[in-house]
């Protein structure tokens, strides 16, 4: 079965034309780091866009230059969780999107004996403070990290978690969606495979290498 509503129903894999071509440009190996990251906040916006559709508003009346009229505003309050370190080229197009969001920063990874996310730095407060979060992560390839995550916000007490990829390996979101079918995983594209080193094909490579400058190539 090819289509990814189907394999996937908490998976929502973006169509949108622009999109479409700002990946291809962020695949590209000759993209340097500078388009890189512009790229990575582009396709972050385009992507957490889609992922607040369900977003809860509040009426708002405004006065424009000719009448009162009936507005809106955003009235989730919503917790931006970038993983660390590739997540934080994400940071900045959400809080466009969403200025109110609070940011906490959460670097861990997944004991590979016991399986249980370890934390090496956590920013989140004592407790769970917003209606909605969204974790960062620009590659869901194995899912070990994002289910990590959510496990740690859901310990912490948060109701509603979102992931926000831009791309996804089937094995990642297979592994997010059967221990986790709450959470919703928002992408700008569902890729092939991993490969035998975890990365994610036909991919992009190291996401915080290439926004960074950090690779050997
Ligand atoms: N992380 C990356 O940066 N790239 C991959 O392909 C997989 C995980």
């Amino acid at each position: 079965m090819s289509d990814p509503a189907a394999r996937f129903p908490t998976l929502h894999v973006s169509q949108h034309p622009a999109v479409l071509h700002k990946l291809a440009l962020l695949r590209k190996v000759d993209t340097e780091p500078k388009k890189f990251r512009e790229l990575v906040r582009e396709i972050s916006w385009l992507v957490g866009y889609e992922a607040l559709e369900d977003a809860k508003l509040d009426a708002w009346p405004v006065q424009t230059p000719l009448e009162m009229t009936q507005g809106h505003r955003l009235a989730d309050r919503i917790g931006l969780i970038p993983i660390l370190r590739a997540g934080l080229g994400m940071v900045d197009a959400m809080l466009e999107l969403m200025p109110t969001a609070q940011v906490w920063h959460l670097g861990l990874f997944r004991d590979e004996k016991t399986l249980r996310p370890v934390e090496y730095y956590n920013k989140l407060p004592d407790e769970a403070t917003v209606d909605s979060c969204l974790i960062l992560d620009p590659m869901l390839a194995t899912g070990g990290s994002a289910t990590a995550a959510i496990e740690v916000l859901k310990e912490w007490g948060a109701r509603k978690i979102k992931l926000v990829n831009l791309i996804a390996a089937p094995e990642g979101v297979a592994a997010v969606s059967s221990a986790h079918p709450d959470v919703q995983i928002y992408t700008a594209s569902l890729d092939r495979q991993l490969n035998e080193k975890g990365y994610i094909m036909p991919g992009l490579g190291d996401a915080g290498d290439r926004q960074f400058g950090t690779g050997h190539s």
